[in-house]
């Protein structure tokens, strides 16, 4: 079966990258019939922030990818916090000291500076001159009894091949070792593991199948495999995802505002919207298998979906495999999120569940913008999200697109003012004292369907032109030139709202 692990460090807020992340790893795990793991990378003590697994936590659940064991959620490969696992890094370490594939080193981090120093000068692509390496045993020993600090670094000499890198989105790579600094650190002096240490024991000794991680580190991935190699572990297979830009161009990052994850849950986007979204962003474009070993299960006929199909989960899972993801990096337009929000949220109004859901949701929207508005029932708003269905594109968006649902419409603003010196007061008078007798009458009834009829049966007894007729209406109920028809409006507002509105309308 497989096994898939969401990694972050939990060095800050989620973004949407690392959401990312965790989607296609999740997507990947249900369509294997496997599972994942949410591990908490914190062995950069430096870096850490606190609350930041708590805020990691609270915006998966808010996007409803449920890993399978994690934090609070034990499993046979607890403990999931680094931390919490050191002693099996250093029996790794010291696995691969007692093998010659990593040697103790003792230099300080100002003479390794003068080192890498005089190497740059002298042209050479080496970042370390392996002084350490030469020592004799007899004077490692002297010098952990001396209580001197060290490092433990790998002896990237040792293994007499590097293997190659393969990627399931990027393929092969070239010249994969040329980047990666001389005999690089695997323990730090703290006796904390670095990353590549911690990750890979981990990947091990979780069983992980398949590391799925953001392309930042690719260029590690040499260096993961040399580890396996040293260790003659076999290496898990490897999906590395495209940078996500944004529309300018530039890179996506915590710095640049707009991609914290728990910021578009407080906004009121739609969680499924969301992953919708960013599934689709750099999906879609068919690896050319040339020169490549393309994994056999790309050999399938579908059509990757378009950007902005409308997909449900389960048609994602059913869709998703390695081979459509591009390697090209991949632009995140807030604009496709849009339209993919309004189309999730009209999905899910079409259930009583699902508008039930919605309406929970808009709730705290309502009352933040309208403190006062405590007698807002669930029922309510869910006839006003029906009502306002198709104009909503976030349902932050509610208590503004349609305050007079909340509030007694405001006859003062510009907009009131302009409708009602429109209008000849005589017609007026008739209108709104001619509906609100008819109105009275049809309390136990008041769906949109009756109330469309009650509304072209009094615009045909007026003798008025439809538009003229609905506006008047619509300025008495809302004080708004736009909103759902006058019939919606009334269904929404329910017999008793609305008739106070006709009685003594405020407008
Ligand atoms: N801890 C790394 C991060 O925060 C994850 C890398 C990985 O998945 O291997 O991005």
């Amino acid at each position: 079966a497989t096994l898939l692990r969401f990694a972050p460090s939990p060095t800050g807020a989620l973004h949407l990258g690392g959401l990312r992340t965790a989607l296609y790893n999740y997507l990947y795990a249900k369509k294997t019939g496997g599972k994942w793991i949410l591990r908490i990378e914190d062995t950069d003590r430096t870096r850490a922030v606190p609350g930041a697994v708590e805020g990691i936590r609270a915006a998966l659940e808010w996007s409803g990818l449920e890993y399978d064991h994690g934090p609070e959620k034990s499993g046979p490969h607890a403990p999931y916090f680094q931390s919490e696992r050191l002693d099996l890094y250093h029996s790794y370490a010291n696995k691969l000291l007692d093998s010659g594939h990593a040697y103790r080193c003792f230099c300080s981090p100002d003479k390794l500076a003068a080192t890498r120093e005089k190497l740059a000068r002298t042209g050479s692509n080496s970042t370390y001159d392996k002084t350490c390496l030469h020592l004799t045993e007899e004077e490692v020993a002297r010098k952990v009894r001396a209580g001197e600090k060290f490092v433990v670094r790998l002896n990237d000499g040792r293994l007499p091949v590097r293997p190659s890198g393969y990627d399931l989105v990027f393929k092969n790579l070239k010249d994969a070792h040329a980047s990666l600094p001389t005999d690089p650190v695997l323990l730090k002096s703290d006796a904390f593991p670095t990353y590549h240490l911690a990750s890979v024991v981990d990947d091990h000794e979780m069983g992980i199948t398949h590391v799925v991680r953001g392309e930042e580190w690719l260029p590690s991935l040499p260096l993961h495999l040399d580890l396996y190699a040293a260790l003659s572990l076999p290496p898990p297979q490897f999906a590395h995802l495209p940078i996500l830009l944004n529309p300018d161009g530039t890179k996506m990052s915590k710095r640049k505002g707009d991609v914290r994850v728990l910021d578009y849950a407080q906004r009121g986007w739609e969680p499924k919207a969301v992953l919708n979204w960013l599934a689709l962003a750099g999906w879609g474009v068919q690896h050319d298998a040339s020169g490549t070993s393309t994994p056999s299960s790309s050999k399938s006929s579908k059509q990757p979906p378009d950007s902005t199909a409308i997909m449900s989960m389960e048609e994602l899972i059913e869709n998703f495999d390695f081979s459509v993801i591009t390697h090209r990096r991949t632009v995140l337009d807030p604009a496709k999120l849009e339209y993919m929000n309004k189309h999730h949220l009209m999905r899910l109004m079409s259930t009583p569940e699902g508008l039930q859901i919605l309406a929970e949701r808009t709730l705290p929207f309502v009352k933040e913008k309208f403190p006062n508005s405590d007698s807002i029932s669930i029922p309510y708003l869910e006839r006003v999200i029906s009502v306002l269905q198709g104009r909503i594109t976030k349902l932050g968006d509610v208590p503004t697109l349609a305050p007079f649902f909340f509030v007694k419409p405001d006859c003062n603003s510009a907009e009131a003012k302009k409708m009602y010196h429109s209008f000849s007061s005589a017609d007026y008078q008739k209108v709104v004292e001619s509906l609100t007798a008819r109105l009275s009458d049809m309390q136990g009834s008041w769906d949109a369907a009756s109330l469309s009829e009650v509304l072209n049966d009094e615009n045909t007894k007026m003798g008025m032109k439809q538009k003229e007729y609905m506006t008047i209406l619509r300025h008495r109920l809302t004080g708004m030139k736009t909103g759902p028809s006058v019939a919606d409006t009334l269904y929404a507002l329910g017999p008793e709202l609305s008739l106070a509105r006709l009685r003594t309308g405020e407008c």
